[in-house]
């Protein structure tokens, strides 16, 4: 596996690969867990080439969240990445890929960022926008592969790649899953024991809130939404370690509030338990059928 700091070197690198070769990329903020091996395993099935980054980008985090303390840990992650046969990882420095001078972005406009995680986090998808074409620039993948944990990152960058007409392929899995319903995330290691049991509320609220749109779905009707709503909420309200950031029924494509309980969905939470703040979601897809993720157990 090769390792490669600088965009020079990564360009250089990237057209040493023949054409006739596809190319798969997966992003990463690294201090890998089983979510992000679960998008390497599939890339490496997929591509004859695979390469993939790690890079804390410092444009999607707010100034009072949690970058400095963000948790890293690069020889175990390039260890990681080794052992899964990636060929070329890219990690880049700060300076890298924002050098003084730096002052172009993309700012995706309009409810796909300015709610939900856009309402909590401003400014937080212009940064992953930017970082995201800057590392397609480098890269040049074929296929990149992206986790739906983060739906409404899965969503913007989507309309990215619609939006500039980008000649890439996202490959979009499931959420992987502690035993207990927890979706795997780099932030869980801010949790002590008690905060760590009381986090797998987020997956009961989605179920809770999956089983009431079940009930509705038929009816379409907007109280249907209300009721998907109350479920998250009331079973996140019984839980005194979470504090709830929002809990949500929208379109996955637009982002949009749903006006009636139809396919597709999201279920969308957010809470914050102790020092972490967490997300997670259940996809209803157009056809009918549920993505609630996978148990890493049963990958
Ligand atoms: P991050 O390092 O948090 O930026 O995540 C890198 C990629 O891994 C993103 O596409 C995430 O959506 C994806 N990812 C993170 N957690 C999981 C998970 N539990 N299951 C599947 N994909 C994930």
């Amino acid at each position: 596996m090769r390792v490669i700091t600088t965009i020079l070197e990564m360009v250089a690198e990237r057209s040493r690969c023949a054409s006739s070769k596809s190319v798969g990329f997966v992003p990463t903020m690294g201090f890998l867990h089983e979510g992000h091996l679960s998008l390497v395993r599939q890339g490496r099935k997929e591509n004859e080439i695979l390469t993939a980054s790690i890079f804390v980008n410092p444009t999607q985090f707010g100034p009072h969240e949690d970058l400095e303390s963000y948790p890293r840990d690069l020889p175990r992650d390039l260890q990681m990445l080794e052992n899964l046969g990636v060929d070329i990882v890219f990690v880049p420095t700060t300076d890298e890929i924002y050098p003084p001078g730096f002052v172009t972005y993309v700012d995706p406009t309009g409810p796909l960022t300015m709610e939900a995680e856009g309402a909590s986090r401003p400014g937080h998808f212009r940064g992953v926008a930017t970082v995201v074409l800057k590392l397609f620039q480098i890269m040049q993948p074929h296929q990149a592969y992206f986790g739906q944990k983060d739906a409404q990152q899965v969503a913007v960058i989507s309309r990215m790649v619609t939006d500039f007409d980008l000649p890439v392929k996202l490959r979009i899995l499931s959420t992987i899953r502690e035993a207990d319903g927890l979706a795997m995330s780099s932030r869980n290691a801010y949790l002590d024991p008690a905060e760590r049991a009381a986090s797998s509320v987020l997956y009961r609220a989605l179920q809770n809130g999956r089983m009431a749109f079940e009930a509705h779905v038929n009816t379409r009707s907007r109280e249907g939404v209300s009721e998907v709503v109350k479920a998250m909420i009331g079973t996140v309200l019984k839980e005194p370690g979470a504090h709830l950031d929002y809990a949500e029924v929208r379109d996955p494509d637009s982002f949009m509030p749903l006006e009636a309980t139809r396919a597709p969905a999201l279920l969308l939470i957010a809470a914050k338990v102790g020092p972490a703040r967490l997300i997670d979601n259940f996809l209803l897809r157009a056809d009918g059928s549920w993505d609630t993720g996978i148990p890493v157990n049963q990958q």
